[in-house]
């Protein structure tokens, strides 16, 4: 039995696809999730839908019962996740869970100067755990989405051009997509117990190459300004966006400008059995319609 938590997620979500598609049996996965109607899809497919919130510790312990592999898809509650995912843990090894898999995050500095400290705590603390646990365990060092660079890029790139302080920077960026089906492939196979998978692209690109890309697709000069991060805190707050949003791109953008994210790990393409998604593809999937 599989259970994957985060299941009205993006990730979770198209994790449980993957699975199914793949030919997983509907009755051998369980969906973990907040809100019983915003899984009627899965239920519909034949999914197990249980109720569990990271907060109620008695929820989890129950949901998983009879569970042989659990994958935690890390939470979206900064401030609390660590206590969350301890408890999770712990849980699991409650009720007998045999192996847990959780989505971590790719990084170099593990200390409290990291640029992005602000959520790498709270996936550190998890790992440690999930090692202390003696549970059977796979840790995935997931790179950044690339579904999260328009986010950083701004709604109205194409006529305004970027404006995000990451410098020369490169990161292997990945498709979400893409880390969802190397998940459930792990799921759905065996001889990865205590192990570390490192996804990420096999390709890393700057922010530059992504104003480079959209040129290309739009057929006009996309520019590129990597303003001091004073400049960028002050120009993202007088334009009226919430502070913990600005905290979190100066972080990001400060870390790919340190290189954090960059890699030459090949896990990805390797868990596929094929290349991962490039930058042309995704932008041209995000952006060709808007031009
Ligand atoms: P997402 O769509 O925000 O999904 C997060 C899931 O966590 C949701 O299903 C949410 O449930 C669930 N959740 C949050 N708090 C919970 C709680 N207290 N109890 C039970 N479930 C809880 O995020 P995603 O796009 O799937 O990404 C998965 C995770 O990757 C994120 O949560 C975040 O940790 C991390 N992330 C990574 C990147 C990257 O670039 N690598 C970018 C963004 C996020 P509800 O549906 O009920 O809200």
């Amino acid at each position: 039995m599989i259970l994957v938590t985060g299941a009205t997620g993006n990730l979770g979500k198209a994790t449980i696809d993957f699975l199914l598609k793949k030919g997983a049996a509907p009755e051998s996965i369980i969906a973990l999730v907040r809100d019983a109607a915003k899984a009627a899809d899965l239920a519909a497919s034949g999914v197990t839908v249980k109720i569990g919130d990271y907060n109620d510790y008695a929820s989890l312990v129950a949901a998983f019962a009879g569970v042989d592999k659990l994958l935690l898809v890390s939470g979206n509650d900064i401030e609390n996740r660590s206590k969350q995912q301890i408890d999770v843990v712990n849980a699991a090894k409650e009720a007998g869970v045999k192996h847990i898999l959780y989505t971590s995050f790719e990084r170099k500095n593990e200390t409290a100067t990291s640029p992005i400290a602000i959520i790498a705590g709270s996936h550190l603390a998890t790992e440690k755990a999930i090692i202390e646990s003696g549970l059977k365990y796979t840790l995935f060092r997931n790179n950044l989405y690339f579904d999260v660079l328009p986010m950083f890029l701004g709604e109205h790139v194409l006529e305004t051009g970027i404006f995000f302080p990451a410098g020369d920077g490169k990161t292997a960026f990945a498709l979400r997509n893409d880390m969802a089906e190397a998940i459930a492939n792990v799921l759905l196979s065996e001889g990865h117990e205590d192990k570390n998978y490192y996804i990420s692209n096999t390709e890393n690109i700057s922010i530059a190459d992504v104003a480079a890309a959209l040129s290309e697709l739009s057929g006009k000069t996309i520019a590129y300004n990597s303003p001091s991060q004073e400049v960028y805190t002050e120009t993202l707050t007088n334009a009226g966006v919430p502070t913990e949003y600005i905290q979190l791109f100066a972080g990001f953008a400060e870390g790919i400008k340190q290189g954090e994210f960059a890699t030459d790990k090949t896990d990805l393409e390797a868990l596929l059995g094929r290349k991962p998604t490039s930058i042309n593809t995704f932008l041209a999937q995000v952006y060709a319609s808007k031009n």
